[in-house]
């Protein structure tokens, strides 16, 4: 694989950052994650834009523009042949030289950027979207601005484990009650036709399939409810799914061992995942 990294296009073995740098002694830095299907990227723009919203709320600056970030993009796919798949893209503070809790200064210490693709044949076809996933809930207890995209992913990690040894697929995090989101994605419910997602804040992650999902689907006409939800709102929903760049929209059949209506993937979740992927690439880049 060819991988970039602080302007180079290097073969994977021979990039390197170091052992000083911010994000892996302090998880200090931000990534994003944007699909690619038929060569083409989704929804690059909504991953700029939040890429610099990141970056701005930890005092970084941006070391790309969305554009470069785009040439940066393609020139991947097109030096590892990508035609589905991912690209993974992650900005740290950057290598001080030593190791110090207060941030360096930004015109001495330039931020890291490395990105790279991971290919994933068949990524829209997923037989996983035909039978759904399961879910557990386990207690959320990230830290409190998770509207940030930052490679603090420890927990999330943990709760993917904790799926894993239930026999489950991922996990959604519940605090005070409610639902806030998946270990890696949104979470949905539908009940009575009307969709309900949690509403947008620091308690989660405003996710770019969310909203294109939200878009779509008041565009065909969906009532859609932004506001919190319980775990036993959800265990009488009619259905349930999630979303994310790398997911699109995915049915959630059970949780916590229950099945969600029938323990099949529901006719919305199935609908939205139908237009979110074919609207989605009509504006693919
Ligand atoms: N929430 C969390 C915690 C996530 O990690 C992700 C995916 N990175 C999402 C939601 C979904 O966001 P997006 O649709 O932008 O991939």
């Amino acid at each position: 694989r060819i991988v970039y990294v602080n302007g180079h296009y290097l073969p994977e073995a021979e990039a390197t950052v170091s052992v000083f740098d911010r994000g892996f002694l302090m998880a200090d830095g931000v990534y994003e994650v944007t699909s690619v299907l038929d060569g083409k990227l989704l929804d690059f723009p909504g991953h700029a834009l939040r890429l610099e919203r990141s970056l701005a709320e930890l005092d970084m600056a941006s070391p790309v523009t969305p554009d470069e970030l785009l040439a940066i993009f393609r020139e991947l796919v097109a030096q590892n042949g990508v035609t589905d798949g991912m690209i993974y893209l992650q900005i740290t503070r950057g290598n001080p030289g030593d190791r110090d809790f207060a941030f360096p200064d930004p015109a001495s210490t330039p931020s890291t950027i490395v990105a790279f693709t991971q290919s994933k044949p068949g990524l829209a076809d997923s037989p996983v979207a035909k039978s759904g996933i399961k879910v557990i809930s386990i207690d959320d207890i990230r830290w409190g601005r998770r509207d940030i995209k930052t490679v603090q992913l420890l927990y999330p990690s943990m709760g993917k484990m904790m799926a894993k040894k239930a026999g489950a697929d991922d996990a959604w995090m519940v605090q005070d009650g409610f639902v806030t989101e998946g270990t890696s994605n949104n979470a949905y419910i539908v009940k009575g036709g009307r969709i309900i997602t949690r509403h947008l804040g620091h308690e989660i992650l405003h996710g770019i399939t969310r909203a294109a999902v939200l878009r779509f689907a008041a565009e065909a006409q969906m009532v859609v409810e932004e506001r919190a939800f319980t775990l036993a709102e959800a265990s009488q929903a009619d259905e349930a799914f999630i979303t994310s760049a790398s997911a699109f929209v995915m049915p959630v059949v059970a949780i916590d061992g229950a099945t969600v209506g029938s323990g099949t993937p529901g006719p919305v979740a199935t609908r939205l995942r139908e237009i979110y992927l074919e609207e989605s690439r009509k504006t693919a880049l």
